[in-house]
C-alpha cells in the first residue's frame, strides 16, 4: 500500500497563525520545523484517499506527486476523504475540495450527521456520496460545535487501512484497539501531548490531555514499545517539546524504537 504522510501537527499546525509559544516562535525562526495540520494519503484498491480533511488540504494535495491532477486539465486521481471524526481540523479541508466533480467521504454515521451543515454547502457544486469507514471507536468525545448531541462511541475512531492503523486522536486504548495494533505492520497514533498536564502548564486549556480526549506520549509509549510493528507519533500540538528536533524527549522514544512522523515521510508497507 503506497502511504504518504502530509502532515503531523495538531489543531492550528505549527506554527499556528495567533500563537508566539516556544515551538510555533521556533517554527518562524526555523521554517524545517514547520508542521501542517496531521493527513495521510494512502493508495487504497479503489482509488486514492487522504485521511482527514484539514485546513491545509490542497497544499498538502500539491505536495505528493501522486496526488497531484493530470494527464487531462481537470483529472484528479483523489477518490475521496476518510475522516477520524468530525473536528474543524480534520473536516472544514472538504469545503476547500468543492471544485471536484465528485468526491466519496468515509466516515462513521455520528460523523456524517454532524457534518450535514458541510454536506448542504457543497451539494450545489459537487456530487458528495458517503460511506462507511473501518473503524474502531477511541474516544466519544464530540467537536465543540456538536456539544448540543449525545455522547456516543463513534465521534472519534481509528481506522484500520490494509496493514496500518491510524489513530491521530486516542482517548482510550481500549482491547479492539491493541489487537488492530497487533496484527498491524505499522502504527501511527496520538501525539498531541507528551505529558497529561501539558495543555493546564501551557495556558492552552484548563483541562489535561487525558480529559482533551488524547493519551499523552508519557501514558503510552511504554505500552507502545511492545507492539511488534513501526510505531510513530502524530498529531503534535505546538505545545508538545518534540516540536523542537533539539529537545531530549526524541532520545527517550528512540531508545524504546518509536519514531516520531514528519510531513512528506513515506512510508513503505
Ligand atoms: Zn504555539
Amino acid at each position: 500500500m503506497r502511504l504518504q504522510v502530509l502532515g503531523t501537527a495538531a489543531g492550528g499546525g505549527v506554527p499556528q497563525w495567533n500563537c508566539a509559544c516556544p515551538g510555533c516562535s521556533g517554527a518562524r525562526a526555523h521554517p524545517g520545523r514547520r508542521r501542517r495540520h496531521a493527513s495521510l494519503a494512502v493508495q487504497l484498491d479503489d482509488g486514492a484517499y487522504v485521511v482527514n480533511a484539514t485546513p491545509d488540504i490542497a497544499e498538502q494535495i500539491e505536495s505528493c506527486a501522486w496526488l497531484r491532477p493530470g494527464p487531462g486539465p481537470r483529472e484528479s486521481p483523489l477518490k475521496g476523504v476518510i475522516l477520524t471524526d468530525a473536528e474543524l481540523d480534520h473536516t472544514i479541508g472538504l469545503l476547500r475540495l468543492r471544485e471536484a466533480d465528485a468526491l466519496e467521504v468515509r466516515s462513521t454515521p455520528v460523523v456524517r450527521h454532524a457534518l450535514h451543515p458541510f454536506a448542504e454547502l457543497l451539494r450545489p457544486y459537487l456530487q458528495l456520496t458517503w460511506a462507511d469507514a473501518a473503524t474502531i471507536p477511541v474516544s466519544g468525545k464530540r467537536p465543540r460545535y456538536a456539544a448540543g448531541s449525545p455522547e456516543a462511541a463513534g465521534w472519534v475512531s481509528a481506522l484500520r487501512l490494509g496493514l496500518l492503523v491510524y489513530a491521530p486522536a486516542m482517548g482510550v486504548w481500549p482491547d479492539e484497539l491493541d489487537e488492530a495494533f497487533r496484527q498491524a505492520a505499522c502504527v501511527i497514533v496520538d501525539g498531541t501531548f507528551w505529558d497529561d498536564e501539558e495543555p493546564r502548564r501551557t495556558g492552552i486549556s484548563a483541562r489535561t490531555a487525558t480529559q482533551m480526549g488524547h493519551l499523552p506520549i508519557e501514558a503510552t509509549m511504554e505500552r507502545l514499545s511492545k507492539l511488534p510493528g513501526r510505531r510513530l507519533y502524530t498529531h503534535l500540538n505546538n505545545t508538545n517539546p518534540l516540536v523542537d528536533p533539539a529537545a531530549e524527549q526524541h532520545e527517550v522514544l528512540a531508545e524504546l524504537g518509536i519514531e516520531v512522523a514528519a510531513d512528506g515521510m513515506v512510508i513503505d508497507l
